[in-house]
């Protein structure tokens, strides 16, 4: 392991939907790589999804990423912010389109709520972007709760009925 142990497994979830977005989630991979205290674990298959929230902008391409870290959530969450900038990203307001969005899902087995992190991600349940990828490289999962990723999974198909998704 080196000088260091890397012992929080920590879920990000990566979005893009302007320009080249599947070169943009590469780049963001590679970046996230290049931060010391990160190992990057396992890698989803890429989605293409339907924009979530405002409809009326291009499709997403989304994954979902396993790493281990030594970093802290804040420190990790503004190392994400610095390449989502790094990136030519323009925040121009909720939910409108991106060039990357980085997202903690979970970290480790830790519940976060301050007010710029929070942990599971506010929307983890009701997003099959984030729960078909997670599934994909982790099905074993087990959520803070104490909940399955497998159970909050087939709940949220039951109820999107598992459109808007596609596996590419
Ligand atoms: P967005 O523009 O949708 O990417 O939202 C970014 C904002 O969400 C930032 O101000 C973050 O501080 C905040 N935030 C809260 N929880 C999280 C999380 N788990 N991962 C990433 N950003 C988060």
């Amino acid at each position: 392991m080196g000088e260091y142990s890397l012992k929080n497994k920590v879920y990000i979830g990566l979005g893009s939907n302007v320009g080249n977005k599947s070169e943009n989630i590469h780049k963001a991979l590679k970046l996230m790589a290049e931060i010391k205290g990160v190992k990057i674990n396992k890698l989803s298959s890429l989605y293409k999804t339907a924009p979530w929230g405002r409809t009326d902008q291009d499709d997403f391409i989304n994954q979902v990423i396993e790493i281990e870290t030594e970093l802290s959530a804040i420190d990790l969450l503004h190392d994400l912010q610095n390449i989502e900038i790094k990136l030519g990203r323009q925040r121009n307001g909720k939910w409108s389109p991106r060039t990357i969005d980085l997202d903690v899902l979970l970290y480790g087995e830790e519940t976060i709520d301050l007010e710029e992190l929070k942990v599971p991600h506010p929307y983890f349940a009701e997003r099959l972007f984030v729960l078909i990828p997670l599934a994909e490289i982790n099905p074993g999962l087990g959520l803070p709760d104490g909940t399955k990723i497998e159970e909050v999974l087939t709940r949220a198909r039951a109820r999107f009925e598992g459109k808007g998704i596609i596996k590419l």
